[in-house]
């Protein structure tokens, strides 16, 4: 069914470009140079070959990858052909939770193939940089501030929010401060009459609790002072809610005596991302890397390839952390233009020199990188 939608969209957009084409030559025979290249650059396909294939949700058996219009095509042939001499090629990776708060962060994010980035409230300029790593983001975000859930949403529907993004702190601790519960429903109810997703952040075992009775689509971070009861765990594989662990920034909070945590708490961030994976909850790659004082700092870009070894110690094979940072939180986002290598998706690409499907420490030999189907060096 999928691809019956595919190829009805791909003969209508095919159409519009022969139309657009032929009104083009026949108004201006007279094209200029620049014209012309324009011109013959259109519809140039390439073809990644001699690759194995991660396709975000496996291995493909695939040897070949064709870029047409920067998006991934159905053909097997291209003009241009580049040898990826036995590399391992799979789909941009995935930040499913970042703080890019300048180009820079964009960049060392795009030098380490990480070609979309979900940020909350991130600043405009940086947003749709072409050629660099896609942010999708939350316009702002709801604390204890919001008392009009409907308003709040649909302010966030209205600035082009990618989703909805809740923080839920500590009732017990920061009563006046948080969120209300009937807040917090109230932004559910009205982000699912909007189409949009809520991710809500949580750190502690009641916060868990409250996100999870309010039905978020995901919760991001993981408790680190105790493991969240079997019964909430049960409850999120049943309404299919997600987390985003963020392990590498737990990890660096429970080694940070500052912020009170001790480092063998870590264990519990583990143990938690253990019963999820266990009980079937979707687990997302993220990274939570910001330059934001007064929080550990995590590096862009490299931050997410410690995030994908933390997974595996965790219990992920690498294969599933490799999905964690691709298909399923392109999936669970419901971004579905980003994430896998299947026809009609964005072209961004990873080459690799190894076989981090089996090693996860291969995620980083990387030696070429795509996105929208041009190459980014
Ligand atoms: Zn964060």
């Amino acid at each position: 069914m999928t691809n019956k939608i595919f190829k009805g969209k791909k003969l209508k957009k095919a159409s519009i470009v022969l139309l657009t084409l032929g009104i083009f030559v026949f108004i201006a025979c007279k094209s200029t140079k620049e014209k012309e290249t324009d011109r013959t650059h259109q519809g140039v396909t390439t073809v990644i070959t001699n690759v194995r294939i991660f396709d975000g949700y496996g291995m493909s058996g695939l040897t070949a990858v064709v870029i047409e219009d920067g998006l991934i095509s159905e053909k097997t042939t291209g003009a241009i052909v580049i040898d990826g001499k036995g590399g391992f090629l799979m789909p941009g990776l995935i930040d499913a939770h970042a703080h890019p708060g300048t180009v820079k962060d964009l960049e060392l994010s795009a030098e380490r193939g990480v070609s979309s980035t979900f940020a909350l409230s991130a600043p405009n300029e940086i947003k749709n940089q072409p050629g660099l790593t896609r942010i999708w983001s939350s316009h702002a975000y709801a604390l204890g501030n919001v008392e009009d859930a409907q308003a709040f949403v649909a302010n966030e529907a209205a600035n082009g929010a990618d989703y909805v993004k809740v923080i839920i702190e500590d009732p017990a601790r920061m009563a006046p401060r948080t969120i209300s519960r009937e807040v917090l429903e109230g932004i559910v109810a009205a982000a699912r009459r909007s189409g949009l997703r809520v991710a809500a952040h949580a750190v502690t075992v009641p916060t868990f609790r409250m996100a999870v009775q309010a039905g978020v689509d995901i919760i991001i971070h993981v408790p680190l002072e105790a493991v969240v009861p079997q019964s909430i765990v049960d409850n999120m594989a049943r309404q299919g809610t997600a987390v985003v662990p963020t392990l590498v920034m737990m990890e660096a909070f429970a080694n940070s005596p500052v912020h009170g945590y001790r480092s063998e708490d870590y264990k519990n961030a583990e143990d938690n991302v253990r019963m999820f994976l266990a009980a079937g909850v979707p687990v997302l790659a993220g990274s939570d890397s910001s330059t934001t004082p007064y929080v550990p700092k995590i590096h862009h870009g490299t931050g997410l390839h410690r995030e994908l070894r933390l997974l595996v110690h965790a219990g992920m094979t690498p294969l599933e952390a490799l999905k964690a940072a691709t298909s399923v939180p392109a999936e669970i986002f419901g971004f579905t233009s980003v994430g896998a290598l299947r026809p009609g998706r964005r072209a961004d690409l990873i080459l690799i020199d190894g076989h981090p499907d089996k090693d996860i420490e291969d995620t980083l030999n990387i030696k070429k990188v795509w996105f929208g189907g041009k190459e980014y060096n």
